[in-house]
């Protein structure tokens, strides 16, 4: 069991799980949070299907780090931060997409001492809607956070929700960035690790002519 008592695991600490070299473009301060995710066997390496429909030969589970609280609890500190530098306004609700967002939605609300509330799929419209009696105030300013944004368009989604109840976006936060930094929610944007990670079309995927069995490892059903 690892400790995160006096921080994040720093790059080149003896680490009982080698999974191999990283070959995605990380800056020096996003490998501490990459570490973690090797550390905690959450940086998978093998041939899996994206929620985009494209092939990847590396996938990154949040769901594998997020069951250490202690991990979270970090990991949600460090994104605070990463918010309130792009954005010095004091927000009163953080606000994400269920069910990527949840954890780290609320341990970002916990390093700021604010409401954590979130959106889900109305199950017959598809559409991203407040439920549960959540509401946010005329004005209210709100960071929206997910664990991880591919393409964007879930954090987009929030955004549009909040803005039509009147809410102020100050800005958007996720754990992993998988766009390499493409990604545009309409809002400023930060991200613990930005990767830039090769993903193929299926008929161009090597992966697929090496005859390597394809996971689907994300969270929706397909
Ligand atoms: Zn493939």
């Amino acid at each position: 069991m690892y400790q995160l008592a006096t921080g994040l695991i720093q790059p080149g600490d003896n680490l009982p799980l080698g999974t191999g070299a990283i070959v995605a473009a990380v800056t020096p301060a996003d490998e501490s949070v990459l570490e973690l995710f090797r550390f905690t066997g959450a940086y998978l390496e093998g041939h899996f299907r994206l929620t985009s429909g494209l092939h990847s030969d590396r996938y990154l589970q949040c769901a594998l780090v997020l069951e250490h609280p202690q991990a979270a609890e970090k990991l949600g500190k460090l994104l605070a931060g990463a918010l309130q530098e792009k954005c010095v306004d004091t927000v009163g609700v953080v606000v994400s997409p269920a069910l990527g967002g949840l954890i780290i939605g609320h341990e970002v609300a916990r390093a700021l001492g604010c409401r954590h509330i979130f959106t889900e799929r109305d199950p017959e419209s598809r559409k991203m809607v407040l439920r549960r009696g959540f509401s946010v105030e005329p004005g209210e300013k709100a960071y929206v956070v997910e664990d991880v944004i591919t393409t964007g368009g879930s954090t987009a989604e929030v955004i549009a929700v909040l803005r039509a109840a009147g809410a102020a976006v100050a800005a958007a936060g996720s754990i992993i960035d998988r766009s390499g930094g493409a990604a545009d929610v309409g809002a400023p944007r930060v991200a613990l690790a930005t990767l830039n990670v090769a993903a193929y079309k299926p008929e161009e995927c090597p992966l697929c002519r090496q005859g390597i069995r394809l996971v689907k490892p994300g969270s929706r059903p397909t």
